[in-house]
């Protein structure tokens, strides 16, 4: 199919479109009815499992206790036997490698018996430890060829499920994924190992308030998803949608998102559909979705689900991204995750609204409404503070990617600069706790001072009032919502830095209380002294303002907090002394594996934009200059003919598109030529700031010629679908 053909039957599609009547409908199926159908849950194991058996296994999920190798064979015989009554066939350790993808090899239960059958075989051995062959996995050079093998362990914490599909069924068991030397090879790993030791600090602190929980607490996570849907004909009608996920080309849009009139605007029809099958397929595992609605831009929508724990809730967004690019097919559609598909109008983000608790507690963001809670609140929100201070560059790289680039500090996503918005009357608080003074807004000279203490805090705003879209870290009453993630990331590397960060302040914060107390303060003046340093140290990362403004890139400067603008700038934070201190520290991960992450995720992004470039070279010269060339042929005729007849001729567009089919052949060939250069350089992270600084411009240059020639040559002879068609046929 040529482009142009490709391009009348995107339209085509849309226009005739007609919702097919599904076989399926919540008037006849209840959704409590089909809720976590599909998931190997706690209900399921109750009925199933010996009651021993279930006990010990609890006590892993539950209390994080290290599983008795001895019921794993019971275990995986249930589990089994479930899964086949649910028609697997064929089993699968899930994990997450460093390529930010899901991986999956799936294995049959059956082998033959010997006398000509075959008999369902899964021992518990099967079902804690898989051995994936990772060798064509990044590793950053944690696994040499030779030992290619890695492992795959079973995260007894995410329930396992079946995943159905119209020919077949199988079992997933959520897994991590490590070399046998149990190096981490994935992002599971670190995460788990981090939320331990959030729970061990996190635990000495409320000791120290006199508060014991059985249970661990743990980080929770509500992953907002932003997502783009268009006519699958369009992607397959442009190289640079479907290889890259975003478009390389493509002039400005007639019309944007100015009138602002699809944010929370009536969700079309065929989107509609999409997004209840999405929902039930996902209600089937568990997914707790909660809200669908369209987004800023054309074409854009979000799905958020309730927050959950956040090792939880990481499985269930990778489980979101899948159903969503999976069930976008049946409607002729395309799910782009990319971070910004289109220029012009607003990327994509994944908000990660993370807080800390368990179901005892409750979230520790949470002011609450007696003086002890809001001490206990006071100091949970002082390691935030000390934490996005003190790391911020950790959390920064954790969102970089060449994508994300895109959205990142510019005037639709936070800044790079990693800042927390606390809203006026919480800083009012804290300020007041700083100086010792409670100075009422508004009463001028007449200052009442006072003495605040534990005892005598004022009742804190639960609410921080206006919610500040512009800044990277914000306190949402009850939670902190940190926005700079991309939507195709996965949560699992800023919810471990998170951890880190809040593990490490929170350890500081039961330090400074326990020696406080044993020099004879009382705790109340200790918790005092603590919120007080937090604040005298620690309060230049707190801005309230305007994040996209320059002011505060300059103010930001000046109150020496990083803005790393990019990803070859931003990526080795992960290296800096500090950080490989505090996760070696930690036990979340040791200076080699994050050595490897450095360097893959600084390959990734150059072969990132390498494909870029070399799409758009190809799409230049084969797609943009041959049009321009018959269009060029047309009016040089048309010149010729006019002249023939003695008429005067106006060579206007004649010479405008001569003049840009010079500078877009230059262009290809420099971009060409800056990437052969780039290729060559050895250290990764000196070639990744040569695509950033050389190849990533020359793109841009090329694409600006490309969209004048759009703007230039008929429509007929344009063989790309254009953004108006892509983002407004729906
Ligand atoms: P908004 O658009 O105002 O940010 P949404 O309802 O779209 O709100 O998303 C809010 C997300 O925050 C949901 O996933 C929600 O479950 C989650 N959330 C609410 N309370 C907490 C909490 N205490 N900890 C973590 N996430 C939370
Ligand atoms: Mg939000």
């Amino acid at each position: 199919m040529s482009t142009s053909s490709a391009r009348l039957s995107a339209i085509q599609a849309v226009t005739t479109y007609k919702p097919q009547p599904s076989a399926f409908n919540f008037h006849e199926t209840r959704p409590m009815d089909i809720y976590g159908c599909n998931v190997f849950n706690d209900k399921v194991m109750r009925e199933r499992l010996p009651k021993q058996v279930y006990r010990s296994l609890q006590k892993t999920i539950r209390y994080g206790e290290t599983m008795d190798p001895a019921i794993a064979d019971t275990v995986a015989a249930v589990m089994k036997d479930w899964a086949i009554e649910k028609g697997a066939t064929h089993y699968t350790h899930i994990f997450y490698p460093l390529t930010g993808q899901t991986a999956e090899k799936h294995d049959s239960f059956f082998t033959p018996d010997g006398n000509g059958g075959v008999i369902a075989e899964f021992s518990g051995s099967m079902l804690i430890r898989g051995e994936a062959d990772g060798s064509s996995f990044p590793s950053g050079g944690l696994r040499s060829t030779f030992e290619a093998r890695g492992y795959t362990a079973w995260d007894v914490t995410s329930p396992a499920y079946v995943q159905e599909n119209p020919n077949g069924v199988f079992l997933c068991i959520p897994t991590m994924f490590l070399s046998w030397t149990g190096v981490a090879l994935d992002k599971k790993t670190p995460m788990i190992r981090s939320g331990q030791a959030l729970n061990r600090q996190a635990s000495r602190v409320l000791k120290l308030f006199g508060i014991e929980t059985d249970l661990p607490v743990v980080a929770y996570a509500g992953l907002e998803q932003e997502y783009f849907l268009i006519d699958n004909n369009f992607n397959f009608a442009r190289s640079d949608l479907m290889v890259t996920g975003r478009t390389l080309f493509g002039a400005r849009p007639a019309k944007g998102q100015e009138f602002s009139d699809q944010y929370f605007g009536v969700i079309p029809q065929r989107v509609l559909s999409f997004m209840m099958e999405v929902e039930r397929e996902l209600y089937k595992l568990a997914v707790p979705v909660q809200t669908r609605h369209n987004e800023v831009a054309p074409s854009q929508y979000e799905i958020a689900p309730l927050f959950e724990a956040a090792n939880l809730a990481v499985d269930h967004n990778h489980q979101i991204m899948s159903t969503l690019r999976n069930t976008a097919k049946h409607y002729g559609l395309k799910c782009l995750l990319h971070e910004k598909p289109f220029s012009c109008i607003n990327g994509s983000g994944k908000h990660v609204n993370y807080s800390i608790g368990n179901a005892d507690l409750g979230t520790l963001f949470d002011p609450g409404d007696t003086p002890q809670s809001n001490a206990k609140f006071l100091v949970f929100c002082c390691a935030m503070i000390r934490s996005v201070h003190k790391y911020g560059g950790l959390l920064r790289a954790t969102v970089a990617s060449a994508s994300n680039d895109h959205r990142l500090g510019a005037n639709e996503a936070p800044p790079a600069i990693m800042s927390i918005f606390l809203g006026d009357q919480l800083t009012s608080v804290f300020e007041a706790y700083r100086s010792g003074h409670l100075e009422h807004a508004g009463q001028g000279a007449k200052k009442r001072v006072m003495k605040i203490g534990v005892d005598t805090l004022p009742p804190l705003p639960t609410d921080p009032g206006d919610r500040n879209r512009t800044s990277p870290v914000a306190f949402v009453g009850n939670r902190f919502e940190f926005r700079a993630l991309g939507s195709s990331q996965s949560a699992a590397d800023s919810i471990t830095a998170l951890n880190a960060m809040m593990a490490d302040s929170l350890g500081f914060a039961a330090d400074w209380l326990e020696r406080e107390t044993a020099a004879g303060k009382s705790f109340n003046d200790a918790v005092q002294s603590f919120v007080c340093h937090c604040i005298e140290e620690h309060s230049a990362v707190i801005f309230n303002g305007d994040g996209y403004s320059d002011v505060w890139h300059k103010e930001a400067v000046r109150r020496g907090l990083p803005n790393l603008r990019n990803t070859p700038e931003a990526i080795p934070e992960l290296v800096k002394p500090e950080v490989m201190e505090l996760y070696e520290r930690l036990h979340i991960m040791n200076s080699a594996e994050l050595k490897a992450r450095e360097e893959i995720y600084l390959e990734q992004y150059c072969k990132t934009i390498r494909t870029e470039a070399t799409i758009a070279v190809r799409m230049a010269r084969t797609v943009v200059f041959p049009a321009a060339v018959r269009w060029q042929r047309e009016l040089a005729q048309t010149a010729q003919a006019m002249q023939a007849i003695g008429k005067d001729v106006r060579t206007a567009s004649l010479d405008a598109v001569t003049n840009d089919l010079r500078l877009l052949q230059d262009q290809t060939a420099k971009l060409e030529e800056t990437c052969a250069k780039a290729e060559r350089v050895q250290d990764s992270l000196k070639q990744a700031r040569r695509y950033c600084e050389e190849v990533l411009p020359v793109l841009g240059l090329l694409r600006a010629v490309a969209d004048r020639i759009e703007c230039e040559v008929p429509a007929d002879l344009w063989p790309l679908p254009n953004y108006q068609e892509i983002l407004f046929c729906k």
